[in-house]
């Protein structure tokens, strides 16, 4: 299999190439020239295997320049019980027709993990593949999660260096904690003075200096990307679809080949647009709920056709959600024009100039038809979470409701009893405070102690601080650099030692 950019302006190039660079030399994103088709029997057979050899076939339908032992090598180490408990992706029967799956039983309690455990094992060994003697420099603009999963991943793997920029006022407590408690030799940490588009906008910009890259090259080193971006990043979740689907057919949630919806908390569209390739090769889906926060650039895109990013980014309770361009969504335009790289560019273009784009009438009708938006504010963010507690007993973060809500919002309008799968991201205990709220028991509560309000949350649901909570409250802080996006360029020379 090999991959082209959605820009078109670069040759073809291997899988292990695309995971290794991140981002094709263009600007556009790798994506492969093609994809496989599962038979319904295919998809449920897949039920009986464990999940790290239902991930390894999946992945080797397109990483095909890896071995079917190298990649069974790379997700078991990836997704050791140690790290995600017996199951990595269990699915709970929560209501009627609803249920949810759980995405964050890894290190960082974020569904980012399931994709961050397994790339640097594939990014090593891509190395070794294209025969290359240089060290990777992973660089990550994150809203939250990805930073620390990246982190996770990356830490002490020989021949790398990992470098994460985060939005110094847009995470949460636990989530800058996680960040600046960070161990390893090849890590660091830097808070940005903006928003994540900022520190995003940084990465992009860094990635495409030539200057930078050469002076970085004679030094040994090579960029690479640990974003959704990243080929090797998104893979890994298209998975988890098929075997959620799977799961539902053996537990008779559904009949085998009955279409389902999924109802997928959105920012990057990287969890949601790996759930269309899923459906893509053949997983019986009849519609994607594209949940967002107040950050709605999405919700406006799929019904209006328009995507427009001029304008506030707004601060919420669901942080990892909170983006105003979307990057992922280029593969999913790429895949609607039937991979018209030069209209794709040209939108990308206008993006970049005007802060946005119209797509065609017949791509706009196609979009509509595979999603449903709907955006979800505060309030409502915050009652989901009381009311599935109140109504289930089971507790849902932040971005997790988004897509509940969002989910109820789509039967109230269409109708629809279809079962719905709501995928979700993160861990309560991730969002403490907000998760409090939501079942009315915030009162008093000290906003300065992350760990105040996680014994709490303990406390009133009879359930216990999960231990990567815990450890954070002895974990001395090791990353206290707060810079300006500008001057992210000048840092990452001085932690490469290429400058002082
Ligand atoms: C990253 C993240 C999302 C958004 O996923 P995308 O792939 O960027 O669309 C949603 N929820 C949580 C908790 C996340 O960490």
């Amino acid at each position: 299999m090999l991959f082209v950019s959605t820009r078109g302006q670069t040759g073809k190039v291997s899988a292990a190439h695309a995971i290794k660079e991140g981002l094709a030399g263009d600007g556009g994103l790798f994506v492969p020239q093609s994809f496989p088709y599962f038979s319904l029997e295919t998809i449920l057979g897949m039920h009986a295997l464990p999940y790290e050899q239902f991930a390894a076939k999946i992945l080797s339908y397109f990483l095909t320049d890896y071995t079917a032992d190298e990649l069974t090598e790379c997700a078991a180490a990836a997704y050791a019980a140690g790290k995600f408990g017996p199951d990595p992706a269990p699915l709970r029967k929560v209501g009627e027709r609803t249920d949810v799956l759980e995405l964050w039983h890894g290190p960082t309690m974020a569904f980012k993990d399931i994709a961050l455990q397994i790339l640097p094992h594939l990014m090593t060994k891509a190395q070794e593949k294209t025969g290359s003697d240089t060290r990777i420099v992973i660089l990550a603009a994150t809203s939250g999660d990805t930073g620390k999963a990246a982190l996770e991943g990356f830490e002490d793997v020989p021949g790398t260096e990992i470098i994460v920029f985060y939005p110094e006022n847009g995470v949460s407590p636990v989530q800058k904690l996680q960040m600046v408690t960070q161990p390893g030799k090849n890590t660091k940490v830097f808070g940005i003075r903006g928003n994540f588009d900022d520190a995003q906008r940084g990465v992009k910009d860094i990635f495409s200096d030539e200057s930078l890259e050469n002076e970085l090259k004679d030094c040994g080193w090579v960029f690479s990307s640990a974003n959704s971006i990243n080929w090797g990043r998104l893979a890994p979740q298209i998975t988890y679809y098929f075997k959620a689907y799977a799961d539902a057919v053996a537990s008779e949630r559904i009949k085998p080949g009955e279409r389902i919806i999924f109802a997928v908390p959105t920012g990057n569209f990287g969890d949601i647009l790996a759930g269309y390739y899923a459906k893509k090769m053949g997983l019986p889906v009849k519609q994607f709920i594209c949940a967002s926060n107040s950050n709605n650039v999405l919700t406006d895109f799929v019904n209006t056709g328009v995507y427009d990013k001029n304008r506030v980014l707004n601060k919420t309770v669901s942080p990892s959600m909170d983006i105003l361009v979307s990057s992922n969504l280029e593969r999913l335009l790429f895949d609607l024009t039937e991979n018209d790289a030069a209209q794709v560019a040209a939108w990308m273009k206008q993006l970049n100039t005007v802060g946005k784009y119209q797509v065609s009438k017949d791509v706009a009708e196609q979009v509509r038809e595979l999603f449903f938006a709907a955006w979800i504010d505060e309030q409502e963010t915050v009652d989901a979470i009381g009311r599935v507690h109140n109504d289930f007993e089971y507790l849902i973060d932040p971005h997790t409701a988004v897509a509940w809500r969002a989910a109820e919002k789509y039967r109230l309008l269409s109708g629809d009893d279809s079962y719905i799968v709501v995928l979700s991201t993160a861990s309560p205990f991730k969002f403490c405070k907000t998760v409090l709220e939501g079942i009315g028991k915030a009162a008093g509560l000290n906003e300065n102690d992350p760990f105040e309000a996680a014994h709490r949350l303990a406390e009133e649901t009879e359930s216990t601080v999960p231990a990567q909570v815990t450890a954070l409250e002895s974990m001395p802080i090791l990353h206290k650099d707060v810079i300006a996006a500008e001057e992210m360029a000048q840092y990452i020379k001085k932690t490469l030692e290429i400058i002082k």
